[in-house]
């Protein structure tokens, strides 16, 4: 995918506009001015681990986050940081984003399917010789008692339905459904944050726009109410929508699940503890 154009438009969610406004001004007028004990931290996010991490350095005079949101989701949740938004334009304009704004470090809180966004940090961060580090919450591990079916993309994890018509729950994120107009012979239950706009073109599709997180007991009656028979989803990790794994596995219902893509190969940790102690020692 080429990258997008560099579009990004900031929102202070958490501090003051006026204080946001003076450390843009700062920021663009003159870097050596600032204070040097302050360490500045880019969390690329569009993820509840980006949003807790924020979170977390909140209210520290040490630190100074901005969180980067792509633009996909209409009505983030609120972010107590600084959140600028939009694609950088390829890793020479994050590489150029972050020289501009004298960023110390680089978060890539980004979801784990996100891959084109976390290759170009790690080219970024080369780049504008920054240290980066992934925060990549562990993927679903396959449990006694689940029966999953593991594909290496959406289109497959269709094809796998199979040519008999089935009741399928559809977790997969709004951007990748149209995938579902191959296989019209199914009955599709489409669960996204966004509506789908357009409707796809199927005979029978049912939507609901909802955000995580997703308990057991609600996805266990989800699951029943609209007899579904299988579950397509992204193995995404993490609690929040684990639910309809752990239902699926109760009910005995089959999970078709897309493994995750390829990420580059830079320092990986799993939990925010990690997190803030790399950033404690920068
Ligand atoms: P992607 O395919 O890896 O990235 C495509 C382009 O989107 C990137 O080249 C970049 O544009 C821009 N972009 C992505 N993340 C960005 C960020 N945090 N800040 C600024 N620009 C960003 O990404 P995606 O899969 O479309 O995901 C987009 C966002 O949604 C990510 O922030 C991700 O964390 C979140 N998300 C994705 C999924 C998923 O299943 N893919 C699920 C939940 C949340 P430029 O090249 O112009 O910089």
């Amino acid at each position: 995918m080429a990258p997008s154009s560099p579009m990004p438009t900031m929102d202070s969610h958490g501090p003051p506009d006026a204080w946001s406004g003076a450390m843009e001004r700062d920021s663009a007028l003159d870097v050596s001015k600032r204070d040097v004990s302050t360490r500045r931290i880019l969390i690329l996010g569009g993820t509840t681990e980006a949003r807790l991490l924020a979170e977390r350095l909140a209210g520290r005079d040490d630190i100074t986050v901005t969180v980067s949101l792509a633009g996909r989701t209409r009505n983030p949740l609120d972010m107590p940081a600084m959140v600028r938004v939009g694609g950088f334009g390829g890793p020479t304009g994050l590489a150029d984003y972050v020289r501009t704004e004298a960023i110390d470090a680089l978060v890539d809180a980004t979801h784990p399917f996100a891959a084109i966004m976390s290759f170009n940090a790690a080219e970024a961060a080369k780049i504008a010789d920054v240290p980066l580090l992934a925060l990549a919450r562990p993927a679903w591990e396959c449990r006694p008692g689940d029966n999953w079916r593991e594909v290496e993309n959406v289109a497959d994890a269709v094809a796998a339905l199979g040519t008999a018509p089935r009741r399928v729950l559809v977790a997969l994120g709004r951007n990748e459904v149209a995938a579902l107009e191959a296989a019209p012979q199914h009955s599709y239950l489409v669960r996204s944050v966004d509506p789908v706009e357009p409707g796809l073109r199927l005979d029978d599709v049912r939507y609901i726009v909802a955000r995580g997180p997703f308990p057991e007991d609600d996805e266990r009656e989800l699951l029943e109410r609209h007899a579904i028979d299988a579950v397509l989803a992204k193995n995404g990790g993490g609690e929040a929508t684990y639910g309809k794994i752990a239902a699926a596995r109760a009910l005995g219902i089959e999970v078709v699940l897309v493994r995750r893509p390829a990420r580059p190969d830079v320092r990986k940790i799993g939990s925010i503890e990690e997190a803030l102690a790399w950033i404690g020692n920068l």
